[in-house]
């Protein structure tokens, strides 16, 4: 089967680990664990074809920024999270992307905005249409997911496939 290097990047505390470990192995949890680095393998059927995710779940700020390039550089997809309840954490969003495109030097990779922690609606920072937009601008799909219940998870992940298939 194809493989698929999936870098997931974004702030401390997004659901970058959450994300991961419920999109491979159906498992969440509430009690927070900060990561260095971790990898996650899933084998899917993706438009009538095996291919398995690669995925490498990158710690934010509190890794080391070296490291973070090696990581970024490894990957050919990004899913960039940030939290729907955090401000901080889309503002930061951009600056990832921004390291991505330099990293890459690229003006554009295959990435996919992901809007986590869609299930805590009552207290949104970021609004749909917000990130709707800036998605538009810099050419990318966008997706609000939850990691808690699995909600557009699937989605989020299929699409930043898709992108890396049509690169
Ligand atoms: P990371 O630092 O980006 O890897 O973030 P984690 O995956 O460790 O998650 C940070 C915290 O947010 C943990 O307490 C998770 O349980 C919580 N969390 C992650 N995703 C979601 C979500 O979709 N909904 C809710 N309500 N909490 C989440
Ligand atoms: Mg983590």
């Amino acid at each position: 089967a194809k493989e698929y290097k999936i870098a997931v990047i974004g702030s401390t505390g997004v659901g970058k680990s959450s994300l991961c470990m419920q999109f491979t192995r159906n498992r969440f949890e509430e009690a927070y664990e900060p990561t260095i680095e971790d990898y996650y393998r899933k084998q899917v059927t993706f438009e009538g074809e095996q291919i398995i995710f690669d995925i490498i779940d990158t710690a934010g700020e509190e890794g080391n920024l070296t490291n973070l390039n090696g990581l970024i550089r490894q990957a050919v997809g990004y899913l960039l999270v940030y939290d729907i309840t955090r401000r901080q954490s889309y503002s930061e969003a951009k600056e990832f992307r921004d390291r991505v495109l330099y990293v890459k030097n690229a003006i554009s990779v295959p990435m996919v905005l992901v809007g986590n922690k869609a299930d805590m609606e009552e207290k949104r920072e970021i609004s749909f249409e917000e990130a709707t937009k800036d998605a538009a601008d810099w050419s990318c799909s966008f997706f609000e997911v939850s990691a808690k219940t699995k909600t557009n998870l699937e989605s989020a992940f299929a699409e930043c496939a898709k992108s890396i298939k049509r690169s």
